[in-house]
């Protein structure tokens, strides 16, 4: 069977259940500090499960892309080198919110695994929890008297906390779960070894393939359990491992998910996979890697996250240069080549997954741009090591030096080691690990916050949201919690039965302000989303907590942002009619300062584009454009509407759409009544964040005018200066000209000086013990010194100078050797500058033939200029 068709029955299997078939989430991850990606189907709906907003459907299924490579769960090392973990994967889920609970999710998970697939019950096997004496938790015995209805008790096994508990985090959610495993080894593999003690035993063929959780208790921060008043149903079933059962191969690399890109791969590279019957062949593994990190890297520029220094950005940049690494150290790939296997990857998914054709072209030259830039890296850092190997004494190079071209250079660590091992040299393995240690502990102890369970002043609150309306309200605080950490100290977080606070999200941050109660105010530092609810930070916790308060947006701050978020929309709309609707909004940033707008184009924009771009946005300032906004719209009837909408984004059913004339966007963003409050809109700054994506940064109204005044001032102070010239433009460029000429005539007299110097010096040279020799101070720099050393020893031969002069207070030394006195008596200026430098307090080198030093101590030139005969002496 097709990998489209096992995934297009799971859904209809679950649809005719009733359940309701949502399309995957974007897999990153906003509005949640406690995760950058989406690792687990359940992510999108951990709102519904913290009971922060109520499920649309209460039984829904999906395909779910998700991406294990940072936090708790990170497969990153282990892939490539099993056959069964990947960094991006589907996992294919049901849920139940609050419906059925574990009769029906395990018969449904039976029925579907031996009847739709018609997978054999003899290669199944089934956990469920043990139970666990330290914390109290009952075993799930209510879950092995289901599975018995279905599987010989032999095959129904305990686990333990680790593998049969699932927890959201150290808080929240949690509950029981009951894995399923298949066992896919030939029967002669089998009669050696039961299949039962290969369970969670990491071999290759006997692999867990579903893990059904039943949402039962609620952890607290003390660790304590509660029961859930609704138990909830998540499961999660690895769709390329289910391919790989269905398609009968050992491997999830020999289903039809990677072999079309493995044969690329292949062919690109000039190398053949599966050749070697060794086990872990580097071959194979590079190949694994590569088709396996392709496929991660390229959904997440197509979801929105371009690689970068920091956060999610980063991560995906290492995943990349791991691809790169394995190609360049065991594909023998020295330029970009990944990048063209996002053809096959379009062809292959786009199906499923339309975003891969829609946005290759972009997916495709971020890819070569990060790989060349990285291939840059991996050839500096080749020097750099080398010049680290011939320094080192001994046979073992330092962990801090190895260390450092890591940290500093990104190079990586297990390259530095291969190099070395190349030749014959060794790495100080545990000195590294312990600075890398050292480092992670200063970075833990800088982000290491902990968070109080909150306390509930108001049950069963619900919080909404009026502050489009509105930038001030009674408002009554519902619940509230403490959290500690290093960098911020003691801070809490407060949430309200309503609240004008727009919370950072769609770009925009999240307003200020203060809540005031009989004059004690207390100030709201930020304003931020967090699973669906609105949380406002503080640094200290009002004293009268159960009374009303008013809570008072920072007018002025929220102000200058909806300036600068309506120009955003503008901005848009002017890019997509100047350059063309391959525009495509890549991300932004507004607050009351500026905008930043990043957007796909593929060249740096003209004077002119710029010109037309802001002319474009200040016409739809001066229409003094209403603002047209629309709440609660059914998103296909504000689409229907022109409305554009952000690929990456996860929107509601429902949506807002913002109008100001001809541009539409939805948008939960705060915006201007009238596009003529923005007063202005200028550009300051246009250029390139990845190959294909340009951005703009922009400012309005205040900032605006702000700009316009500094620039009318220094204009008129440079025209005085220009003694009120009447064309000072012309004026600048004429005394430009007469700089440069006048630098010009400088060095032609000093040319002369030179001259003139050389011939005083030729008649100082004397002859010592057949050296042509001259130790003087001049009064030159160092050019001038070089220029008359080039001069003399262009005519004199076996020449040996030792110049000194002193310039602005320091102390230069300059040595030329003739090259046949270099050869015939084994002279070296960068030995003399070296040595004589010490006498100046300073150092240098250069050639054997021409060296100089800079030093602090004029005094030392006599001295050095004494010493220089010794050396021919
Ligand atoms: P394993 O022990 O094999 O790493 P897990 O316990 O981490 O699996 P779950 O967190 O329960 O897995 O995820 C549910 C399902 O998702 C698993 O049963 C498996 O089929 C699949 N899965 C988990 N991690 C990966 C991965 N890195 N690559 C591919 N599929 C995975
Ligand atoms: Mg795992």
């Amino acid at each position: 069977m097709k990998s489209q068709d096992i995934r297009a029955q799971f859904l209809s299997f679950f649809e005719a259940k009733k359940h309701t078939v949502v399309p995957s989430a974007p897999m990153v991850v906003k509005n949640d500090p406690t995760l950058m990606f989406v690792n687990a189907g359940m992510v999108p709906f951990k709102e519904y499960f913290l009971g922060n907003t109520k499920a649309k459907s209460s039984r829904i299924t999906d395909s779910q892309k998700c991406l294990r490579v940072s936090g708790k769960h990170n497969d990153l090392e282990e892939v490539g080198y099993d056959t069964y973990h990947h960094t991006l994967f589907e996992m294919l889920g049901n849920w139940s919110f609050g419906d059925y609970f574990k009769e029906e999710a395990i018969a449904w998970a039976w029925e579907l695994l031996t009847e739709v697939y018609k997978i054999d019950k003899d290669i199944l096997y089934v956990t469920i929890f043990e139970g666990d004496a330290e914390d109290g938790t009952p075993m799930d015995t209510e879950a092995y008297d289901i599975w018995k209805k279905y599987i010989a008790e032999d095959r129904i096994l305990k686990g333990n906390k680790k593998d049969n508990f699932w927890e959201m985090g150290d808080q929240g959610p949690c509950g029981p779960c009951s894995e399923i495993h298949v066992d896919i080894r030939s029967a002669e593999e089998k009669a050696k070894i039961s299949g039962k003690d290969l369970v969670n035993a990491d071999h290759p063929q006997v692999v867990e393939i579903w893990n059904l959780v039943f949402m039962q208790y609620n952890r607290k921060a003390n660790g304590s359990l509660e029961a859930l008043p609704n138990k909830h149903i998540d499961t999660g079933m690895g769709f390329e491992r289910l391919c790989m059962v269905l398609q009968g191969v050992q491997s999830n690399y020999d289903t039809d998910v990677f072999t079309p890109l493995i044969r690329e791969i292949e062919t690109i590279t000039n190398s053949k996979y599966g050749n070697s019957k060794t086990e872990n062949n580097k071959t194979d593994v590079a190949i694994r890697v590569i088709s396996d990190h392709v496929r991660a890297v390229a959904f997440s520029i197509a979801d929105g996250q371009l690689p970068s220094n920091t956060g999610a950005g980063y991560v995906i940049r290492r995943i990349l240069r791991r691809a790169v690494r394995y190609g360049f150290t065991f594909l023998n790939q020295k330029e970009p080549f990944i990048y063209k296997l996002v053809n096959v990857l379009s062809e292959k998914m786009g199906d499923a997954f339309p975003e891969m054709v829609s946005q290759k072209q972009l997916v495709e030259n971020v890819i070569k741009e990060e790989e060349q830039s990285f291939l840059r890296t991996l050839d500096q850092g080749l020097v750099l090591l080398n010049r680290i190997v011939e320094e080192t004494k001994g046979d073992t190079v330092s962990g801090e030096k190895a260390f450092e071209l890591y940290d500093t250079y990104g190079f990586p660590i297990d390259l530095t080691a291969l190099i070395l091992s190349e030749k014959d040299l060794k790495l100080d393995e545990k000195g590294f690990e312990a600075e890398l240690q050292k480092q992670k502990n200063r970075s833990r102890a800088a982000s290491e916050t902990s968070t109080d369970d909150w306390t509930v002043l108001i049950d069963d609150a619900e919080e909404e949201f009026i502050g489009y309306d509105a930038l001030e309200a009674n408002v009554k605080i519902t619940r509230y919690r403490k959290t500690t950490s290093k960098k911020d100290g003691d801070m809490y977080q407060l949430v309200f039965n309503l609240t004008p606070f727009y919370a950072e999200g769609g770009g925009q941050v999240g307003d200020k302000g203060y809540l005031d109660v009989h004059g004690d105010v207390v100030y709201i530092l930020d304003t931020k989303k967090e699973n669906n609810v609105i949380v406002h930070f503080t640094k200290n916790l009002p004293k009268h907590l159960n009374e009303s308060f008013k809570a008072v947006v920072n007018e002025g701050e929220r102000y200058k942002t909806e300036c600068n978020h309506t120009a955003t929309h503008l901005l848009h709309q002017a890019l997509r009619d100047i350059l063309g609707t391959h525009v495509e909004q890549k991300g932004s940033a507004v607050n009351a300062k500026q905008l930043r707008f990043d957007f796909s184009h593929f060249s740096k924009l003209t004077e002119e584009e710029l010109t037309d771009v802001e002319a474009f946005v200040n016409a739809r300032i001066a229409e003094k454009l209403d603002l047209v906004e629309k709440r609660n719209v059914p998103k296909e009837e504000a689409i229907a509407d022109g409305a554009m909408s952000l690929f990456g984004e996860k929107y509601g059913d429902t949506v807002r759409s913002i109008r100001f004339g001809q541009s539409i966007e939805l948008c939960g963003g705060t915006h201007v009544k009238n596009t003529s409050d923005i007063w202005h809109f200028k550009i300051v700054s246009e250029g390139a964040v990845a190959s294909g994506i340009r951005r703009i940064e922009a400012i309005t109204n205040e900032a605006a005018q702000n700009l316009y005044f500094e620039n009318s001032k220094a204009y008129s102070q440079m025209k005085a200066l220009l003694n009120n010239a009447k064309e000072p433009v012309k004026a600048l460029e004429n005394l430009q000209e007469e700089n440069t000429s006048l630098k010009k005539q400088i060095e032609s007299l000093l040319k002369d000086k030179a001259k003139n110097i050389k011939g005083e010096l030729k008649s100082e040279i004397t002859e010592v013990n057949g050296v042509n020799f001259l130790a003087k101070k001049l009064d030159l720099d160092a050019a001038g010194l070089k220029d008359v050393a080039f001069e003399l020893g262009g005519e004199i031969n076996n020449l040996f100078l030792l110049f000194g002069s002193e310039q602005d207070g320091k102390a230069l030394l300059t040595c030329y050797i003739s090259k046949e006195l270099v050869a015939e008596k084994d002279l070296n200026a960068g030995k003399v500058v070296r040595e004589l430098g010490k006498l100046i307090q300073g150092g240098g080198g250069g050639q054997p033939f021409f060296a100089t030093a800079g030093g602090r101590n004029p005094e030392g030139i006599a001295d050095a200029l004494e010493k220089a005969k010794d050396y021919i002496g």
